[in-house]
């Protein structure tokens, strides 16, 4: 059994991964927005999955002190945060001179830095304890660009640098550190983002999903947050001891063309 937190996971793929991870056994702590009841539902829901704990942490991930404390608060709970996976975040599709300079500064806080934080407060203890997986979402547009994204961009490919970075030193200590790099998945932030690109490209929303988002996805699909979440398992188990450093794409042929 391990204990695993998961930021932003009270929606789309981090609620995914958190339900697996529920479901394999493992203690999950929850993170994200959202109404209370809601939150406490979802808990509860995933609580009764497996054998493992289900609690929430409400750290926002724009302050490094509560990402500090959602660790802290962890390990002395449960005695180890033996797997992270930086995973909240948000998206704003606007052309760079036009981009508000607050929607910048969020996106790369919360997409970004949120993972250094999160990274920085839990890996004395993963060292400690000799074992460590660290599992980031990042994007396709952390391999490859898209106009009107470039704050996301930006911050995808960081997380990408930051992931390298931190698996060169936690490799002499079983600590692994990887990126999920996934294609289009149809959660919220999608969602929001088809009338944003629909918007700024002066385009129909069905427009949008067939010429933008489908185009740039060989297969034509999107991507399953269940498919994610079966990679994230994975990447916990000792077979995959040896995968670190890694940017793995899961996005339908997108980055191969
Ligand atoms: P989502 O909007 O469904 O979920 C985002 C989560 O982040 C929510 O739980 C939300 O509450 C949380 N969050 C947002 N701001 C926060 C804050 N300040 N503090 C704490 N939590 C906060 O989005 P999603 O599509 O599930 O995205 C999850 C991750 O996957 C993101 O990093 C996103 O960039 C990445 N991703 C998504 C797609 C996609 O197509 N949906 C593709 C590639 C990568």
């Amino acid at each position: 059994m391990k204990t695993v937190i998961i930021s932003g996971s009270t929606s789309g793929i981090g609620l995914g991964i958190a339900e697996s991870f529920a479901l394999a056994g493992h203690n999950v702590i929850l993170n994200g927005l959202g109404k209370s009841e809601e939150i406490e539902a979802t808990r509860a829901r995933l609580a009764a999955l497996g054998a493992g704990e289900v609690i929430f942490h409400g750290a926002n991930m724009l302050e490094p002190e509560e990402i500090a404390d959602l660790v802290a608060s962890t390990e002395k709970a449960f005695g180890s945060v033996d797997v992270i996976v930086p995973n909240a975040g948000i998206q704003h599709v606007e052309k760079i001179e036009d981009f508000p300079v607050a929607k910048w500064d969020a996106i790369i806080g919360i997409n970004l830095s949120s993972a250094f934080h999160l990274i920085r407060a839990a890996m004395p203890g993963m060292k400690k304890n000799g074992f460590g997986r660290i599992i980031a979402i990042a994007s396709a547009h952390g391999l490859v660009a898209s106009p009107y994204k470039s704050a996301y961009v930006a911050a995808k490919h960081g997380v990408l640098g930051l992931i390298k970075t931190v698996a060169l030193e936690g490799a002499e200590f079983g600590i692994t550190a990887n990126a999920i790099c996934p294609g289009y998945v149809e959660t919220p932030l999608v969602s929001g983002q088809i009338a944003d690109t629909a918007k700024a490209r002066n385009m129909s929303e069905e427009e949008v999903i067939n010429e933008v988002i489908l185009k740039a996805q060989p297969t034509k699909q999107f991507v399953q947050v269940g498919q994610i979440a079966a990679l994230a398992n994975y990447l916990v188990s000792d077979q995959a001891a040896q995968i670190t450093g890694a940017a793995l794409p899961m996005d339908g042929g997108w980055t191969a063309q």
